[in-house]
This record gives C-alpha cells, sequence and structure tokens, in this order.
C-alpha cells in the first residue's frame, strides 16, 4: 500500500513550517524511526514542541499492537486536529496497515503513510521543508523491501528518548504497565542519553496472538555497514550507550544481499564487528527471544570486557507448556529456565527480565498457577505483565476458550504484584557494590538519576554541583532510595563525562 489518503483541501497546504509536534505510540522501533523525523526537522531549523502545542505540522506514529493501541492512535490522530485545526497531520505506522479506514474518520483531511510508505513520508516531509541544499536525508525504516517498496536504503536512527523506563521488548502488548503509551503523555527524557539503533524490523514467527508480523510484514535485517553507521553517527552526537532494537533482533542476518550488507552474519557477529570497529562504551539489546540466546552470543557478551551489558530481556509469555504450543511459541518452560540459568553462569548478577501474558485462550487456573509457580522460582530481575488482548484476524482471537475480562485482570494484577518485589529485591543484591551509571535525568531533590549495567536505577549527587547528565559514574550503592524501594541511592566515587553535551532536546 502506498500513500493511501492524500485531501485535496489542506488548508495550509504550501505554507511554511516552522514549528512540528511529533506524537509516538508503541514500540522502541517506532521510537528509533521517529527520532529520523526529529532530525530532519531539527535539522532543518524547525521547532519541535509537544504535542498539546500549536503547530504547523503534526506527524502521529500509531501502533495496532492491542485495541487499546489503536484506539489511542485514533485519539491522538483526533487530538492534532482539535489543538491543530490548520496544520499538516501526517499518520503513519502500524495502525495505518491494519486499520486506515477508522484513522481516515477520525480526521478525513490526514495524510496516511502505511510502513512500507515511511521512506515517502520522509520524502513528503522533506518537499514540505522545501529541502534544496543537497543535504543527505536522514532515512527512516532503514530497511528496503523487496521491489524498493519503501524507498529508504539504510541507516535505522538513533539517538532518541523513551518515555519508558523499562527498555522492555520490542512491542508492547496491552496496559497494565502503562505499556501501550500515551501519545500526549509526558515524553520525559529518561531515555535522552541512550541510544536506540535498529538493526532489524518485521517478523515470520506469526505466535498466535501477535499481529505485529502482519503489520510489520517479514523480517528483514539492516546492513551491517549502515547499523555501524548508525552507531557512529550516533557517538558523534555524544551517545554513550546504544540499545539495538528490533521487532524480532534475534534474527539478525546481516542484511540484504548488495553494498553494505553482510551475508550470513549473525547478531553476535554484528555485535562482535561494533565491538572491533568502533569504541562503543556500552551496548544493550532491547529483547531478544529465547531460541536466539545463543552460547555465540554469551561469548561475546562475556568477552566485550564489559562494553556489552550484563541485561537481557527474553520474552517469556507463559510458563505452561500447553499455553506456549498454543501461543506458537518456540520452545518450553524447561528450555526457558535452563536458558536462566545459563545466562546467570556465563554472566554472574546478570538482570534477565521477562514478560508474560495473562489470560491466553485455554488458559485455565491450574495453567496460571503453573505460570506463576515458575516465574516464583525464575526469580527474574523484572518482569512485564500483559493482559491477553484478542487481535482481530489473528488466530488466537478465533480460539476456543477465551478468558473472561476479571480473570484475565485478576491474573495480571497477581503477576503485577510478583513483579513489584522481584524489582527491589534485584536491586538490593547490588548494595554495597560499585556500578557504572549512566546518569540520564536530575530528581527535583538535586541528585541525578541514571541506569547502572544492569538496568537498575541508581541516584547519587554530583560533587560540583554540576549536571550530571550523560555523565558515567562510578557509584557506590549504599542503600534502597528512600523515594522508590526499586531504586537505589549512592554517592559518586569518580566520574567520566562525554567530550561534547548532548543536543538539544527536539521537544520541549
Ligand atoms: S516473535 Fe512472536 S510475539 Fe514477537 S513479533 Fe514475532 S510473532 Fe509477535
Amino acid at each position: 500500500m502506498d500513500q493511501i489518503l492524500a485531501h485535496p483541501r489542506h488548508a495550509t497546504r504550501g505554507a511554511p513550517v516552522r514549528r512540528a509536534a511529533i506524537a509516538n505510540l508503541g514500540c522502541k522501533v517506532n521510537q528509533s524511526e521517529m527520532d529520523a523525523v526529529e532530525r530532519l526537522l531539527r535539522e532543518r531549523g524547525v521547532e519541535l514542541v509537544d504535542a498539546h502545542e500549536a503547530a504547523d505540522l503534526v506527524v502521529v506514529n500509531t501502533c495496532t499492537v492491542t485495541s487499546i493501541a489503536d484506539r489511542k492512535s485514533r485519539q491522538a490522530v483526533r487530538r492534532a486536529r482539535r489543538t491543530n485545526p490548520d496544520a499538516q497531520v501526517f499518520v503513519t505506522g502500524c495502525s495505518v496497515v491494519i486499520d486506515p479506514e477508522s484513522l481516515a474518520g477520525a480526521d478525513p483531511l490526514t495524510r496516511l503513510f502505511d510502513n512500507d510508505s515511511k521512506g515517502r513520508l520522509m520524502a513528503e516531509l522533506a518537499g514540505l521543508l522545501e529541502l534544496a541544499d543537497g543535504r543527505p536525508m536522514p532515512t527512516l525504516s532503514g530497511v528496503e523491501l523487496p521491489g524498493g517498496r519503501n524507498g529508504g536504503r539504510a541507516g535505522g536512527r538513533a539517538g532518541g528518548r523513551a518515555a519508558e523506563p523499562s527498555l522492555g521488548r520490542a512491542f508492547e502488548l496491552e496496559a497494565d504497565e502503562g505499556s501501550v503509551e500515551d501519545a500526549f503523555g509526558d515524553r520525559t527524557d529518561i531515555d535522552r542519553t541512550r541510544a536506540f539503533v535498529k538493526i532489524q524490523d518485521g517478523c515470520s514467527f506469526h505466535c498466535t496472538y501477535c499481529i505485529i508480523p502482519r503489520a510489520r510484514g517479514p523480517a528483514r535485517s539492516i546492513a551491517a555497514d549502515a547499523v555501524l553507521a548508525e552507531v557512529r553517527r550516533a557517538m558523534a552526537a555524544s551517545h554513550r550507550e546504544m540499545v539495538l532494537t528490533g521487532i524480532n533482533a534475534g534474527t539478525y542476518d546481516g542484511g540484504p544481499a548488495g553494498e553494505g550488507a553482510a551475508a550470513g552474519l549473525s547478531l553476535a557477529g554484528l555485535v562482535r564487528r561494533i565491538l572491533a570497529e568502533t569504541e562503543v562504551e556500552r551496548i544493550r539489546l532491547s529483547s531478544i527471544e529465547p531460541q536466539h540466546v545463543t552460547a555465540e552470543l554469551l561469548d561475546v557478551w562475556t568477552g566485550s570486557g564489559g562494553r556489552c551489558l550484563p541485561h537481557f530481556h527474553i520474552p517469556l509469555e507463559s510458563g505452561d507448556d500447553t499455553i506456549l504450543r498454543r501461543m506458537g511459541r518456540r520452545y518450553d518452560a524447561a528450555f526457558y529456565g535452563e536458558l536462566v540459568a545459563r545466562v546467570r553462569r556465563a554472566i554472574p548478577g546478570v538482570a534477565v527480565h521477562a514478560d508474560v501474558i495473562a489470560g491466553f485462550p485455554g488458559e485455565d487456573d491450574a495453567a496460571w498457577a503453573r505460570t506463576m509457580a515458575f516465574l516464583r522460582v525464575l526469580d527474574l530481575a523484572g518482569v512485564h505483565v500483559f493482559r491477553y488482548s484478542a487481535r482481530p484476524g489473528t488466530p488466537a482471537a478465533r480460539m476456543v476458550g477465551q478468558v473472561d475480562g476479571r480473570t484475565k485482570k485478576r491474573r495480571a494484577a497477581e503477576a503485577l504484584t510478583l513483579a513489584a518485589e522481584a524489582r527491589p529485591r534485584f536491586a538490593e543484591r547490588h548494595l554495597g557494590r560499585e556500578l557504572r551509571v549512566l546518569f540520564e535525568r536530575p530528581l527535583p531533590d538535586g541528585r541525578w538519576l541514571g541506569h547502572a549495567e544492569s538496568h537498575v536505577l541508581v541516584a547519587a549527587a554530583p560533587r560540583d554541583g554540576r549536571p550530571l547528565e550523560n555523565a558515567i559514574g562510578l557509584v557506590r550503592a549504599e542503600s534502597v532510595d528512600p523515594t522508590a524501594a526499586d531504586r537505589l541511592a549512592g554517592s559518586l566515587i569518580s566520574i567520566s563525562r562525554a567530550q561534547e553535551p548532548l543536543a538539544e532536546p527536539a521537544l520541549k
């Protein structure tokens, strides 16, 4: 599908764009893509404002992973028009693929671009900004589809900010943790220091509950050279931690045939190249399927001299083998348990986070009890809880044994209680240790907050009163922070500052 709606009567067609807003919903891949838009606008002198402020242009990047995400996407479009009756409103992302009519209904004047047309979106934006200076335009999706449908060649993006304190999975399933973010919510600076580098898009796995393969298409990797170039660009912009992001990042295969591709290069091989060919200080993975945590990948992690961070987000989804089979997952609980043990043996102190889905069709009380018992035994650093949400067109939506809403809610609440206990328990294990913390944002009491290598949040005060943003500090973890049980408070032993400050935030 190409650009599917372009209303000829747009009020300000041709008017100069001086102020723009970006409303971004959903996953880390969406975030990485919108960072390219942000960069293009900023480079062309456009003032970036929050989505509730007056703007000449609004770009809405939608999410369809749940019905809630779809609804929020439509709300974002309606709100963009309400706030800016005369603005150009460009809408893209997964909801445009799955349900364009509803978005067009939300605002008939909007212009819709599906995921394959994101390259065209960038071209349209560039045209709108009247680019005639020959400067290269940032690419958006970074993956060329067969037949060159998306118009972009390579690159993905980095440099950005995420609205969630947790990296989480590449996409989110539902709202029990506020996981499908509100497009008009507070886009905090918590991830401003980290660069989200897209290495892969799409998924060919077809888990029975998941609509993402339909919205994003089959798995395809970004050429290794392009990923390297993106890492270097992010480093030049003073980012010190790269988060490698994809919808199914473990399927990374070196990229499509052609210039810059490295056929057959695995994710481990890609990370090895990044380590060898750049001086990037910290590499983190956003999430990885259990079967992709290979011995080769663990070898790269253990041989990285601490540059690959001891933190893996490995979706579990269920601890019951029958449910895992019905979900179309490609492992059983025993495999997952052995994997976690193997990762812990290889990387002592590693943080393992998991996702769990409550109320999948066919999940009876006994199956749920097995999941909860399994989670207790695993004793993970973090658990992200999602209530099952039936997506039209997926096999699970047609399955017998749909679980009623109250039961789903009750099970999700149980898992959330377990998750709330897991985080501080893991954090406390760091007490007395020296942690390397990348500081991200100030707290109201004058201290700064950042993530340790294991993703635990740590607060510390600067010794000289200077801001700590983007500094990596060696911090002695001394106590549980009085303001949050899953945070630590510590004192700064030494500090390494970035050579240059980060670019000005794009959104105010
Ligand atoms: S691995 Fe499964 S859950 Fe993840 S994107 Fe692919 S189909 Fe969806």
